[in-house]
């Protein structure tokens, strides 16, 4: 007997197996499991190659252009016509020498997520999680956010005609990102509490049926198929040469879990032939996973904890995709580990410095890389791929402070802004003292 090979894609539970319809809202299993969007690998062998997906980096169609739908194949069934895209997924693939040297690793790029349109990651995955609202006829989206779900939520809202709430913790996200969400037109909702309360606030909001509320966080299965795209693209730049480390900070563990899923995709498909390890970097102020991960994931391991780090894009202490997660780091022997907000800063300071920038939680991946390199958890010869998820002006707080001036030489590389009289004298005495 031949089984028929499933052609459509479906909805299950990651713990009990329980199938769910995919065109009604829902986050979880009645058993409490979240939710995987599984699409049919099988039947898409012998359909998508490298040679597909290479052919589309020379198109100009609109869907072409996107580096998430380019692997459209992989993402679920959608019509041109349904797909809500701007396009995103464009980001540079960097490698910088000094970079390299300082991480102290054989080979490092640099997948730059936060060139994405609305200067982070999140546009992947809220590319593919609007366009499943809509076609679910949805007409108001929320998110909880510690500012760039927000900000991305904004623009693919507005972009979809949608109304959009976005529930943040007050006083504890980056006056850019509010500016971005409320020039998009999304209502900021300010939470007195943590961004752990925003997420069970809009969790409680998205189960009551009359609200019409659609929760767009990384819960949602339908925008970690987006966020996938972050490895196959940056894979593809690299030849499809798959890296020995993909390394990338954790916050709320969506990527973790997305990563893992795209390369398991990418390898029964032979698009990739081995799978790259995986490390996750939390803040040390905010590392429940690195945690649990210390403790061998032994039962009652992992904690929720009240989160405080610089990093605020990674200030969550209670992370929802975490069983997803896990998961992924005990099927590919990947690490967590944890870094200081001293060395998050010092690792930025660096990837600032060279030209590429990036914000605090994206700079946790070369803090953790080079953490882990002295330590000799990763081989000195290794190959990398570090993502950095967010644009440098996400945060100017958190420049403007680092680069006070610093008598007491605490922040390497510190560059304040001076001032002088406007003369030549004056100028001339500036050029004398610079190292050049
Ligand atoms: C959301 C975010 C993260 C954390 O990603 P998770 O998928 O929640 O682990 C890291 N860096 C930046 C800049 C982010 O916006
Ligand atoms: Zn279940």
């Amino acid at each position: 007997m031949v089984a028929t090979e499933r052609t459509t894609v479906r909805l299950v539970c990651a713990e009990c197996g329980t199938e769910y319809p995919t065109d009604v809202p829902r986050y979880r299993c009645d058993c409490g499991g979240l939710l995987t969007v599984e699409q049919p690998i099988a039947a898409l062998r012998g359909t998508v190659s490298r040679e597909l997906f290479d052919a589309r980096l020379a198109s100009r169609a609109r869907l072409d252009r996107s580096g998430v739908w380019r692997f459209r194949e992989l993402l679920g069934d959608y019509s041109e016509a349904e797909i809500v895209t701007k396009p995103e997924g464009r980001g540079n693939l960097y490698d910088d020498p000094r970079l390299t040297a300082w991480a102290g690793v054989g080979e490092l790029w640099l997948k730059h997520e936060g060139e994405n349109p609305t200067g982070s990651f999140k546009d992947r995955g809220m590319t593919t999680g609007m366009t499943h609202a809509r076609r679910l006829g949805a007409r108001t989206v929320a998110c909880a956010s510690s500012g760039n779900t927000s900000a991305s939520l904004a623009s693919y809202a507005a972009g979809a005609g949608l109304a959009a709430l976005t529930f943040v913790p007050e006083g504890k996200v980056s006056s850019a990102k509010v500016a971005q969400t409320i020039a998009y037109g999304a209502k900021v909702v300010q939470i007195r509490g943590d961004f752990d309360a925003a997420m069970r606030l809009v969790q409680e909001v998205a189960e009551v049926p009359e609200y019409g509320v659609y929760l767009l966080n990384s819960i949602n299965p339908f925008r970690l198929e987006g966020q996938k795209t972050i490895v196959l693209d940056a894979i593809q730049a690299l030849d499809w040469r798959t890296p020995d480390v993909i390394i990338l900070p954790g916050g709320n563990l969506g990527n973790t879990a997305a990563f893992g899923k795209a390369l398991e995709e990418a390898l029964a498909l032979g698009l990739i032939d081995q799978m790259p390890q995986i490390v996750t970097v939390q803040a040390a102020g905010a590392a429940p996973f690195a945690r649990a991960y210390a403790a061998g994931f032994a039962p009652g391991s992992y904690q929720p904890v009240e989160a405080h780090t610089v990093a605020t894009a990674i200030q969550i202490g209670a992370p929802v995709s975490y069983p997803r997660a896990r998961r992924v780091i005990q099927n590919t022997e990947g690490i967590v580990t944890a870094v200081s907000d001293a060395a998050i800063l010092a690792a930025k300071a660096q990837i600032d410095r060279v030209g590429i920038g990036c914000e605090p939680a994206s700079a946790a991946t070369l803090a953790g890389l080079r953490a882990l390199v002295a330590a000799g958890t990763i081989p000195a010869g290794a190959s990398v791929l570090a993502i950095l998820t967010g644009h440098l002006l996400k945060d100017a707080e958190v420049v403007a402070a680092y680069h006070q001036p610093d008598p007491h030489g605490e922040r390497p590389g510190a560059n304040p802004p001076i001032t002088i009289d406007p003369t030549l004298d004056a100028v001339r005495s500036l050029l004398d003292s610079l190292e050049r």
